[in-house]
């Protein structure tokens, strides 16, 4: 009999992560790698919420949580769902998960059946197609180019609808192209998704604060579209806090409800001192961490201005998240340094070894002609890294 199942064998691995993990690897071997691969922000946890866990420790809190969270944790979601975002939910409408990334994997297990489609506009978060699978649904895959900002028109949303959608996921700001959804552009999406009250949407705003331009919509602000939408988010981006693993839903409580009961059969719920230590992060104003915000703008202008200087790499301004995702079209068919680049994978693959620098390909977020560059690094390593990248291609 067959070991592993079929279910793993077809999911592809995680590109983000495995291209850090070659990275590692390297890096490993002596090789002096810059890695602009992994959207992980490079900034300590901010010291307030570092001492609520030290406190959470200190008062005992070592027992299973609530498998949905703690009910003053899910106040305090509530309250910043309301500041943030003008969204009312109930305690029964939010779910609080082991990073967003497992928001999003209970939303696909209790809402998605075999043949469900999903609409994905592309360029998409690398594990999103592969979460949809795992479930039984289907991506449908709608592509944008730089000539719309990367973002997805009302026509082309209207062109996917078939009678099988179940779902759009979406994030704004995007990872990976940094695109902000204006409230007139989600509007015009609204506008089409009215027509079809059965579809529901998956809004992921997890990089919501990490927002340059006119400031943060969720979809979910529209009337018709707040009992049909799953918000999801988290603290890992503006609070620097990916390895605490905390992310959370607001959602219809029926979906709610649904996720509980599915996370109370996998994990049991999260990690009760980041569960604490998060209360801090959410009950404060998001000017508290400003300024990562601020640097990670500067850290933009920065990359924008070097990587416009290099030939060959077209970008879109990208006013939120600390991705650029410049097409590299440019190089496909040329041998570089005696190495022939067919494809975004080739052109990622040659920036490793003959740049040493990781960058992710575009075909993890469905578009090969893009590679995805994180700029969440210090100056000095963003300048030192297009520095190599430039000579690298000339
Ligand atoms: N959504 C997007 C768009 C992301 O970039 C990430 C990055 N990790 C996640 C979800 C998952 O975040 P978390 O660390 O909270 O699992
Ligand atoms: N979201 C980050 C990224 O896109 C972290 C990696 C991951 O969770 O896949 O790089």
């Amino acid at each position: 009999m067959q070991l592993l199942s079929d279910r793993i064998l077809n999911m592809a691995t995680s590109a983000t992560l495995a291209m850090a993990a070659k990275a590692r690897e390297l890096r490993g071997e002596g090789k002096d790698i810059i890695g602009l691969s992994l959207g992980e922000p490079d900034f300590n946890t901010p010291d307030f919420i570092k001492e609520a866990a030290i406190q959470a420790i200190n008062d005992n809190y070592n027992s299973y949580s609530p498998v949905d969270g703690y009910a003053d944790l899910k106040d305090a979601i509530i309250t910043k769902f309301k500041r943030d975002n003008n969204l009312t939910y109930t305690p029964s409408q939010v779910v609080v998960s082991t990073g967003a990334k497992q928001s999003l994997f209970n939303v696909a297990g209790v809402m998605i059946n075999d043949g469900d489609e999903v609409i994905l506009p592309c360029p998409y978060w690398v594990s999103y197609a592969d979460i949809v699978k795992l479930f039984g649904g289907v991506p449908v895959e709608v592509k944008t180019t730089i000539a719309t900002d990367f973002k997805m028109t009302a026509e082309q949303l209207e062109a996917a609808i078939t009678p099988k959608t179940k779902m759009m996921w979406f994030s704004s700001p995007c990872n990976p192209s940094g695109s902000v959804y204006s409230k007139d552009e989600l509007k015009a999406l609204v506008d089409v998704l009215a027509k079809y009250p059965d579809i529901y949407v998956v809004s992921d705003e997890i990089y919501e604060h990490i927002n340059y331009g006119e400031g943060h919509t969720s979809i979910a602000e529209f009337e018709e579209m707040y009992d049909r939408t799953i918000t999801v988010n988290g603290v890992s981006k503006a609070f620097a806090m990916t390895g605490w693993r905390i992310g959370y839903i607001g959602a219809p409580e029926k979906i709610a409800r649904a996720c509980n009961k599915l996370q109370g059969q996998a994990t049991s719920g999260a990690n009760c001192i980041a569960q604490r230590a998060v209360i801090t992060a959410c009950n404060e104003s998001p000017e508290k961490v400003k300024y990562m915000i601020d640097e990670f703008k500067q850290r933009r202008d920065l990359i924008l201005d070097l990587l416009n200087d290099i030939e060959g790499f077209k970008c879109n301004v990208p006013d939120g998240a600390f991705y650029v995702f410049p097409n590299v079209t440019h190089f496909f068919g040329k041998t570089l340094k005696g190495k022939k680049i067919n494809n975004a994978s080739d052109f990622s693959l040659f920036l490793l070894e003959e740049a040493l620098v990781a960058t992710v390909t575009g075909e993890a977020f469905g578009n090969p002609d893009c590679i995805r560059i994180s700029y969440a690094a210090s100056n000095e390593q963003i300048i030192e890294a297009m520095k190599r990248i430039k000579e690298a291609v000339s």
